[in-house]
């Protein structure tokens, strides 16, 4: 076995390729041993066996990301360019899961303008409004069906 220049750099180029000493052997046309024993002479890195990997090893795979298991989220930048998002939605009064706590809904100023929000101090017990603009309300409803009838 004759190992030249050319040789020897093919070799070097196919160790560090991670191909198999059986495999850079058939590519050179030399032995298994051949190859085995020029590399140790050449003190190339040592590498795994091809036969070993995958042995004594507990885990191979590691761990999926929690992330991609379940249902997923899109990211925020997203969901925010997929829709209009929170900041377009229509003002409107928290969900009346609550008897107590309420805030007043009752509208002040001109819907669009900046100045425009909700009255927001607690309201009666059962209505959507404050114990004022719930007395407005209903006296407006009262005037309405006088008006109509
Ligand atoms: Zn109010």
């Amino acid at each position: 076995m004759e190992w030249s220049d050319d040789i020897i750099s093919r070799l070097r180029a196919l160790w560090s390729e991670g191909l198999s000493t059986a495999e850079i052997g058939r590519r050179l046309n030399i032995s298994k041993n051949a190859v085995v024993g020029k590399a140790h002479r050449l003190n190339l890195p040592a590498r795994p066996s091809p036969i070993r990997r995958g042995e004594g090893h507990v885990s191979p795979r590691p761990a999926a990301p929690r992330r991609a298991q379940g249902p997923t989220l899109p990211p925020l930048a997203a969901a925010l360019a997929g829709n209009p998002g929170p900041a377009l939605r229509p003002i409107a009064p928290p969900p009346k899961n609550s008897l107590r706590a309420t805030p007043c809904c009752w509208p002040i100023g001109e819907p669009g303008k900046p100045s425009f929000h909700f009255c927001n101090v607690s309201s009666v017990p059962g209505k959507p409004y404050c114990e004022d603009h719930a007395a407005v309300a209903y006296v407006r409803v009262r005037d309405r069906r006088e008006d109509a009838a």
